[in-house]
């Protein structure tokens, strides 16, 4: 059955690269989509196909490929079930992704090219830094925030599903909770790992390169224009924070 389903399936992304621009198989919908839907529900835990379920989530490992934020915890249908029975136990088509990105993602998203969420799996999203930051000082405290800068990505259709879709998930909300921790987090480690050694005097060129250095080590470790660390050196930038400012965020972190 693999062996059916899989070009089928590519056959999706032909073209634009994007799939679902497509109308259901109806000979195999109609012959298998029954108890491949049944079959799906056995991915459930404690039930046979399990397995499955954990080890697509630990491919996705700690990040939602959907918002950026963590805990992909629940399994999407890129192609929803309804329309494409034939798929729903087909592990190309099982993407994990964090909660709320599930429910923002309804099943009518990507019934046209231009409305289908990024594949994981499939979609090619180019290198580079899509994302402009805005640092906000407000009430003792910052936040940080994020735009997407749809110029960055050659590629106009992907822009623009991509656009959509942080739209849809509202990535910032789904952030927030992170950017909140990173920010107390860096406030520490430059407050105990720059300050403290430097006797207690805030040198501010030390600390916005040693913000810098944080962003080059993160885009190593994930992948180049991660918010991590574009954050990172939007903070470096901020002449106000590297001069004492991130002291705003010690009080609120247990030391
Ligand atoms: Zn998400």
């Amino acid at each position: 059955m693999e062996d059916k389903l899989r070009p089928l399936y590519l056959s999706y992304f032909m073209g634009a690269g994007a799939g679902c621009n497509i109308t259901a198989d109806k000979p195999f919908r109609v012959k298998y989509g029954a108890k491949l839907r049944a079959a799906y529900k056995k991915t459930y835990e404690g039930k046979q196909l399990y397995w499955l379920r954990t080890e697509l989530l630990a491919v996705a490992g700690n990040r939602c490929p959907s918002c950026g934020g963590a805990r992909p915890v629940t399994l999407d249908h890129h192609l929803a079930q309804t329309p494409f029975p034939e798929f729903a136990i087909f592990p190309l088509n099982l993407v994990a992704m964090c909660g709320p990105c599930n429910q923002h993602k309804s099943a009518s998203t990507g019934k046209t090219i231009a409305t289908a969420f990024i594949h994981p799996y499939i979609d090619q999203i180019p290198t580079v830094s899509f994302f402009a930051p805005t640092v906000t000082r407000a009430n003792g405290s910052y936040t940080v925030s994020f735009t997407f800068t749809p110029a960055a990505i050659p590629d106009a259709m992907l822009a623009g599903r991509m656009e959509r879709q942080l739209k849809r998930v509202d990535f910032n909300k789904a952030l927030l909770p992170e950017v909140g921790e990173l920010l107390n987090e860096l406030a520490l480690r430059i407050e105990r790992e720059i300050v403290q050694p430097n006797g207690g005097v805030i040198d501010q060129p030390l600390i916005e390169a040693y913000l810098h250095a944080n962003a080059d080590r993160i885009e190593e470790q994930h992948r180049v224009g991660f918010w991590q660390a574009i954050m990172s050196r939007a903070l470096a930038n901020e002449a106000g924070f590297c001069s004492g400012g991130y002291r705003d965020l010690l009080a609120r972190s247990p030391t």
